[in-house]
């Protein structure tokens, strides 16, 4: 061979001996074929062979079959974003004139999607309350076809009474979908409570230092797995080799990040909660928290993002206290090593949250706790020191 064959055609080397405890990052656009024959079958390959980069390689087939044992299913499909595990359910199962049912407090950005993607294509949605329970029985006409829900829920952390809902679906044919993107399936398992679709965003613990973006649909029906793969075939979208690289290191430690965040979240929940009036303080493992029985019965732990409820007389003095906050950033997207702080400003539509208005969403990484804890005092501080009487002068 010449000289710019041999710069394309690499040598074979041997791997004999070579065992090595990292993860190898297999990329891929196109992948090549033995035999002509091999080459024209290849759509015969199925979902779980390999037929082109987009569709996965072996470093995303590692990653989709960790979380499927983790979620105790049966296949898992990596997709861009956690707004995008959520988005393909949507778009695989729903056709026109169906309708999809989503809690009060889902992702915020899901009802932007059903508002302003789906509904322009027929596809109709209802938002319901997330403490409905069975009563979602009420909402099932004709049209749903899938009920999706988060558990607990986006910043207001109410936990879903999970086995009502799925009975209520189960018993008019209606498809499920949780996303577990809090608890995840070391703390919770929606395929386990007999539901469709277990979503994640990678991007939170999983990948677990705020640096990919990532999103994971679990399944425990084949037919399902062959029905997200057709739908991100089509559309066009995969994920890169590295990034999932990047989220099986980061899982490696995601069971002592999630154990020590935490314990930190709840020990912070629980100091909050003596000092101020304690359903200011969201948090499931707390025993006056929505749904706390609901966490106790379905849930094996609680993860490290919790939220406080700013009353009026301490919204003023809150950018302040976050500006000058030493180790917690400001920031919205949570999971990772470095603590945030992220103000809410909480509406809902179905009236299920009382709390409707300013919210704190606190999400503990691995710093010093007692660093952490200065930043947070005065916050509570000023939210103990009561409204400001009137005419105190
Ligand atoms: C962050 C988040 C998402 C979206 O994940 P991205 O990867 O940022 O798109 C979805 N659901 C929940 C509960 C989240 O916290």
């Amino acid at each position: 061979m010449r000289d710019t064959t041999l710069c394309v055609k690499r040598p074979q080397i041997s791997h004999e001996g070579f065992a090595s405890l990292a993860i190898p990052t297999y990329r891929a656009s196109t992948i090549v074929f033995d035999s002509a024959e091999d080459y024209a079958n290849r759509k015969y390959r199925g979902p779980d062979g390999y037929t082109y980069g987009l569709h996965g390689t072996p470093t995303s087939r590692t990653l989709e079959a960790t979380i499927t044992g983790l979620e105790q299913g049966l296949r898992t499909v990596l997709v861009p974003s956690g707004q995008a595990a959520i988005t393909i359910v949507f778009l695989t199962v729903l056709m026109p004139g169906d309708s999809v049912l989503i809690p009060d407090t889902a992702y915020p950005p899901v009802a932007g999607f059903c508002e302003n993607y789906l509904k322009p294509r027929g596809i109709l949605f209802r938002i319901y309350d997330p403490m409905i329970g069975g009563g979602i029985a009420d909402l099932i006409d004709d049209s749903v076809k899938l009920i999706w829900t988060e558990s607990p829920g986006s910043s207001t952390m109410e936990i879903q009474d999970i086995p009502a809902l799925v009975s209520a679906a189960k018993a008019r044919g209606v498809l499920t979908g949780c996303d577990n993107t809090w608890a995840t399936p070391l703390y919770f398992k929606p395929l386990a409570q007999d539901m469709d679709f277990s979503s994640m965003a990678l991007t939170k613990y999983a990948g677990g230092h705020s640096d990919l973006l990532m999103g994971s649909i679990a399944v425990k029906d084949i037919d399902l797995h062959r029905r997200l793969k057709d739908t991100m075939r089509m559309i066009g979208i995969g994920v890169s080799p590295d990034d999932c690289a990047l989220v099986l290191r980061g899982m490696e430690t995601m069971g002592v990040r999630l154990a020590h965040s935490g314990r930190v979240a709840l020990d912070f929940a629980k100091r909050i909660a003596a000092r101020i009036p304690e359903d200011l303080v969201l948090h499931p493992a707390l025993p006056n928290a929505p749904g706390h029985e609901a966490w106790k019965r379905d849930f094996t732990g609680a993860s490290g993002v919790f939220s406080v409820v700013i009353p009026p007389h301490a919204e003023e003095s809150l950018p302040a206290a976050l500006t000058n906050a030493k180790t917690f950033s400001i920031g919205a997207s949570w999971g990772g090593t470095h603590s945030l702080l992220a103000p809410m400003t909480i509406s809902r539509a179905t009236g299920c949250n009382a709390h409707a208005g300013t919210i704190l969403r606190i999400s503990v990484g691995l710093e010093d706790e007692n660093d952490l804890w200065a930043d947070l005092e005065p916050i509570v501080a000023a939210i103990a020191a009561g409204p400001a009487q009137a005419n105190s002068a």
